[in-house]
C-alpha cells in the first residue's frame, strides 16, 4: 500500500487511516447484515448497536458524567450558535468572550434570540492573545457565558476552562469546542454544555455532538424548533427525526480508534493529548527557531491543533504551498480571512506527518531563505 499524503486541513480533515479502511470493507455489507449503514433504518436493531456503542465509548472517553446528556445532532456549529441561545437564553441575557472569528459569529448569531454583551474582546491583540479571565465583565444575571475553547482560525486554545464561579457568576459556561473535542479532557465541572461539528476531530461533516447538564433541559423557547429542542432531542435518545446515521457510525469508529490508541505508554484519550502535546511542540520549536517564518500567537494560549503561521517575506507563498503539494504535504493555506499558512494537526495526524512539515519548513528555507 502507498503512503497516503499528510493532510493538514482545518475541515473537513483527515480521519484515522485504519478508519477509513474499516468503513471501506463493512461499505456494501455492514457486518453480515447485507446492508451499508447509509441504507439502515435509524430504528433497526442493527443501527441501534452501532448508535449504543458510540454513545458509550464517546461517555467513556471524555468521563462524561452521568448528569450530562449526549445529543447526536446536525446542523454544525454555526447552528448551534443558534441551537444554545434558542435553548438556554430564556429570552434573556447571554454573555460571550470573543476570541477570534468563531466567537465573534456566535455573538452575532445569538443577538438574534437574546440580550448580548460582550464580556470580553481580544481585538486589541488582534486575536493572538486571551483575555484574562479576571478581565471579564460578567454580568450577574446572565442566561449562560458563551467561550470557543479552540479558536480555529486565530489558533489560540484555553489550556484551562475559566471557573465561573471563581469569578463570582453563577451563569453556566457553554463552550464550543468543534476544533478540539476528544483532543484532550473537559473539566465538566467547569461546564454547562458544550458543541462541536464532528467534521474537525470526529468524523465526517453532518454530524454535530451535543453535551448538556440536565438541569438546562426543557427551557426552550417556544419558537425554537422542535427538531432543535434538547429536552426533545434528549427524550428521544436523539432519534426524535432522523439522525446523521452514517457520520454516528463513523465517529464510533473513531472512538474504538481512540479507546485502543497507545503512545509514551498511555492508552486511549491520554495518549492522544500527549502525542498531540509532543506534535504541537514540534511545529511550534520549528517556528520559532527561526524568523523566516513566524507564529503570532502568545505562548501560553497556542492551540495544539491549528498552527497559523506567516512567512515573512509572503512573495513566496506560492511557491511554499506547491512545493509543500509536491512532497505530499495538502491543505497548508491558511483562512482567507486572516491569510498566511495554517497547519491542522488534529488526532489523525500522526507524529510523521509534522515531522515531515519541519523538514519541509527547513529546507525551504535553505532554498528561499
Ligand atoms: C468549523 C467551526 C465551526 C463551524 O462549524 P460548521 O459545522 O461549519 O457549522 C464553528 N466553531 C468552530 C470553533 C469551528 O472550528
Amino acid at each position: 500500500m502507498t503512503q497516503r499524503p499528510f493532510n493538514f486541513s482545518a475541515g473537513p480533515a483527515a480521519l484515522p487511516e485504519e478508519v477509513l479502511h474499516q468503513v471501506a470493507a463493512e461499505m456494501l455489507d455492514w457486518q453480515g447484515s447485507g446492508m451499508s449503514v447509509m441504507e439502515m433504518s435509524h430504528r433497526g436493531r442493527e443501527f441501534i448497536s452501532i448508535y449504543e456503542a458510540a454513545e458509550a465509548d464517546l461517555r467513556e472517553l471524555l468521563q462524561v458524567p452521568s448528569n450530562f446528556r449526549i445529543l447526536f445532532m446536525q446542523g454544525g456549529g454555526l447552528a448551534e450558535n443558534a441551537i444554545v441561545p434558542l435553548n438556554l437564553s430564556r429570552g434573556g441575557k447571554v454573555d460571550v468572550v470573543v476570541t477570534g472569528s468563531w466567537s465573534k459569529k456566535s455573538a452575532a448569531e445569538a443577538r438574534r434570540y437574546a440580550d448580548v454583551a460582550i464580556a470580553a474582546d481580544g481585538a486589541s491583540s488582534r486575536y493572538c492573545d486571551i483575555p484574562a479571565p479576571g478581565s471579564w465583565q460578567l454580568r450577574p444575571d446572565a442566561a449562560y457565558v458563551h467561550v470557543c475553547s479552540n479558536e480555529t482560525i486565530d489558533g489560540t486554545e484555553f489550556h484551562e476552562l475559566p471557573d465561573l464561579k471563581s469569578l463570582g457568576s453563577e451563569a453556566p459556561l457553554v463552550i464550543d469546542c468543534s476544533s478540539h473535542q476528544l483532543s484532550r479532557p473537559i473539566d465538566w465541572s467547569r461546564v454547562g454544555l458544550a458543541f462541536g461539528g464532528a467534521q474537525k476531530n470526529v468524523g465526517p461533516s453532518g454530524l454535530t455532538l451535543v453535551f448538556v447538564r440536565e438541569d438546562l433541559l426543557g427551557q426552550a423557547l417556544p419558537i425554537c424548533p422542535s427538531a432543535f429542542n434538547y429536552q426533545t432531542v434528549a427524550e428521544a435518545q436523539s432519534m426524535f427525526n432522523t439522525p446523521p446515521t452514517f457520520g454516528i457510525y463513523v465517529a464510533g469508529l473513531v472512538f474504538k480508534w481512540l479507546k485502543k490508541f497507545e503512545y509514551a505508554g498511555k492508552q486511549g484519550l491520554a495518549a492522544i493529548e500527549q502525542r498531540n502535546i509532543d506534535k504541537a511542540a514540534l511545529l511550534y520549536a520549528a517556528l520559532d527557531g527561526t524568523d523566516f517564518y513566524e507564529n503570532r500567537v502568545a505562548a501560553h494560549c497556542r492551540s495544539r491543533m491549528n498552527i497559523p503561521f506567516y512567512l515573512r517575506d509572503e512573495s513566496l507563498n506560492e511557491a511554499f504551498l506547491a512545493g509543500a503539494r509536491e512532497r505530499g504535504l495538502l491543505q497548508l493555506k491558511g483562512h482567507k480571512s486572516v491569510g498566511g499558512m495554517r497547519a491542522s494537526i488534529y488526532n489523525a495526524m500522526p507524529l510523521e506527518g509534522v515531522q515531515a512539515l519541519v523538514t519541509y519548513l527547513k529546507d525551504f528555507e535553505k532554498r528561499h531563505g
